[in-house]
């Protein structure tokens, strides 16, 4: 395992998933991180130790570090942690170092990073590896990792080992932008069943049946989901739900957009047809600017359907 290991990005996920490799890594692994947000690396720092140690662009991580980790919202902000000139991750003589990127993005974005990558430093490698599992699994360091690189990678092992510590499942998704096709396809069939579920139970709730009754017929029959026994969309049916919380927490709508967009834009690029791609990211974008749902956990699209929550 690495003695120098950096971070980049230290949001809702970043902050946890670095945390975990701080505690867990031995303790002469030294950790170099940024944020755009100077208080978030202040207050890593502070939490971290003397191990930890701040930098002011992503270019000093790289330039400290044997591997370097990202988690940033969105492709724009892939792009200037890695190609920013000067100050970022590429500026760095990084030589044979690997890097990894675990932000949710679109599959250009990320093959574009790693092509320059390779133009730049044929040694260095860099891999996509989005995770799921949200803020909970990022803090108990249960995330599942879809890993954008085959079993047969030189340096599967070492990703396998590095990773293992911030989630038990690795799936090798077989190359290159296919961790993050698979966390799409994730997200979009997430996301659809939620549309779904929110409609079939306000169809239900609207002809005058407990949404309870409604929900256990559901968990004993066919339209069973995580989704309904676990973050039911309507108030009151799950209780550690968003949903019976005012919708706090979970996984945020304005996310939720930006994942069904990606998604339905790669069918697009790959001339796959789809029925719900587009009503169902109306339904999302309809949402993340709602001022009843905007910034709350995506099944808040119960609400923006104009579904009772009583
Ligand atoms: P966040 O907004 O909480 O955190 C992102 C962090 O990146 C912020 O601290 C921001 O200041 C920092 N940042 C932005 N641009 C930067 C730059 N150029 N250099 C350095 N730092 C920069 O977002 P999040 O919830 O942690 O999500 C991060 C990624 O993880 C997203 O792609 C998201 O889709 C994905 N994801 C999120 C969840 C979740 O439950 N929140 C679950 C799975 C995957």
């Amino acid at each position: 395992l690495p003695k120098t290991v950096g971070w980049i990005g230290l949001g809702a996920m970043g902050f946890p998933m670095a945390a975990n490799l701080v505690k867990k890594l031995s303790n002469d692994t030294q950790f170099f991180v940024y944020d755009v947000v100077q208080d978030f690396v202040d207050r890593f720092v502070k939490e971290g130790g003397e191990r930890v140690h701040a930098c002011t662009s992503a270019k000093e991580v790289a330039d400290k570090s044997d591997v370097i980790l990202s988690m940033v919202p969105e492709g724009s902000h892939v792009r200037a942690v890695y190609l920013t000139p000067d100050t970022g991750v590429l500026a760095s003589d990084i030589e044979a170092k690997i890097l990894i990127d675990c932000s949710t993005i679109d599959t250009g974005t990320s093959l574009a990073i790693r092509d320059e990558t390779a133009s730049k430093h044929p040694k260095a490698r860099f891999y996509d590896a989005p995770v799921s599992g949200g803020v909970v699994g990022a803090e108990k360091g249960t995330l599942t990792f879809m890993l954008g690189s085959s079993e047969s990678n030189q340096d599967i092992q070492f990703l396998k080992t590095l990773l293992s510590l911030m989630g038990g499942n690795i799936f090798p998704c077989g190359g290159s932008s296919l961790g993050l096709t698979a966390k799409l396809c994730n997200n979009y069939t997430s996301a659809m069943i939620s549309v779904a579920t929110s409609e079939a139970m306000n169809i239900g709730i609207t002809a005058g049946m407990d949404p309870r009754v409604l929900a256990n017929i559901f968990h004993t029959s066919t339209a069973q989901s995580a989704i309904c026994d676990d973050w039911c969309p309507v108030p009151g049916i799950s209780p550690d739900a968003p949903s019976s919380k005012g919708y706090k927490g979970g996984f945020r709508v304005g996310l939720m957009k930006k994942d069904v967009g990606l998604a339905v834009d790669t069918a697009k690029r790959l001339g796959v047809k789809l029925a719900l791609g587009e009503p169902g990211l109306g339904v999302y974008e309809g949402a993340a600017r709602d001022p009843r749902c905007e910034g709350l956990d995506s099944r808040v699209i119960y609400r923006f359907l104009g579904a009772r929550e009583d």
